[in-house]
């Protein structure tokens, strides 16, 4: 009796099994050669062998369709498309903020004129920036997004588009000349090139640059917490909120334009300056009073000031502050000046 049930209750669960399950094999390769038929262009596919995951990504004449052989398809229309990218700024306030920013309906529209045939599409075709795209150099990214970086045409830098096929009828873009977006094989890092922030006095023509990370679905992941300007100095974002950012505005531009030490070869003055001191009388010729003897100043440049080391010339004892090391110069008690390293 309990074997006959046994017997029942396996073959009840096969029959079941069977029944419920579909052949996802079959489905997908059925669905692959009818695509292929139609002439549509298959982006990226995946069927992985236990059947769990599977979709196929496809191009077909006016959008980019996503089907996971499920009930649905998702579809990401391309006749229609409005701009978006992440840009750092300044806010009324004066906060600093990173956000979406999309362009106004009103003013940019753009669309891609899909080429099945020739394996291609133009995007923007009424835009300055254009750009006719090779099906080939699409990139995509699992079933989140497909990506293609373009010459930028006035500039060495590439132009990205990625299609985030969960935001139809939003495509992303972003000019290589003020802003790149490179996929690093799991997500997008993004340089914002060019923040719309605030800049002091001294740094408005100093390279300011922001970075983040993106999802391949187009969501901010990671952000900086600062800015950096010209490539080496780092501004707290909150400096921006709290009004501090003046006075690390002035650290900057104090640093960017730096000072140094002269020496005239033939008085042995030492002056700090940022350019070369002017010519002139050396000083020494009314000390002495012999209009016969009477010289000019000859500057050479020491050093570049700095805070890291002092040196002191052991003859004549003259003191200069500087990361570096000071060259020689004339020295009043010897040829050239004997640096030592002072604690
Ligand atoms: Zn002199
Ligand atoms: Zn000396």
């Amino acid at each position: 009796m309990k074997s006959k049930w046994l017997t029942f209750l396996m073959f009840l669960s096969m029959v079941l099994t069977v029944s419920c399950g579909k052949d996802y094999n079959a489905l997908f390769q059925e669905r692959i050669t009818e695509l292929n038929k139609e002439g549509k262009y298959i982006l990226n596919q995946y069927n992985d062998s236990v059947g769990k995951e599977h979709y196929i990504v496809y191009i077909d004449v006016d959008k980019i369709v996503v089907d996971t052989l499920g009930d649905s398809l998702q579809v990401y229309p391309l006749n229609v498309m409005e701009h978006f990218q992440y840009r750092a700024k300044t806010d009324n306030n004066g906060k600093f903020v990173f956000e979406k920013e999309i362009t106004p309906k009103s003013t940019l529209v753009s669309s891609a004129q899909v080429d099945l045939k020739n394996k291609e599409m133009l995007i923007d075709k009424n835009i300055m920036q254009s750009a006719n795209v090779k099906f080939k150099d699409i990139k995509c990214v699992g079933k989140d997004c497909a990506y293609v970086n373009v010459k930028n045409p006035s500039g060495n830098n590439n132009n990205t588009y990625i299609f985030f096929f969960n935001k139809p009828r939003l495509l992303y873009v972003t000019y290589g000349n003020y802003h790149s977006t490179i996929f690093n094989g799991k997500s997008f890092d993004i340089v914002d090139k060019d923040p719309l922030v605030k800049r002091g006095e001294g740094l408005y023509d100093q390279k300011f640059e922001y970075k983040a990370k993106m999802s391949t679905k187009g969501e901010i992941i990671q952000k900086d917490d600062y800015i950096t300007v010209a490539g080496e100095y780092k501004i707290p974002v909150s400096a921006y909120a709290s009004g501090e950012v003046d006075s690390y505005f002035a650290k900057i531009a104090a640093d960017l334009k730096p000072t140094y030490y002269w020496n005239c070869q033939n008085c042995y003055k030492v002056v700090k300056s940022e350019s070369k001191p002017e010519s002139g009388f050396c000083e020494s010729n009314f000390f002495t009073g012999s209009t016969s003897t009477w010289t000019i100043h000859s500057w050479v440049r020491l050093c570049k000031a700095g805070s890291l080391h002092t040196y002191q010339c052991q003859d004549c004892g003259v003191q200069v502050k500087t990361n570096d090391v000071p060259k020689m110069g004339a020295c009043r008690y010897g040829a050239n000046h004997v640096w030592s390293q002072l604690q």
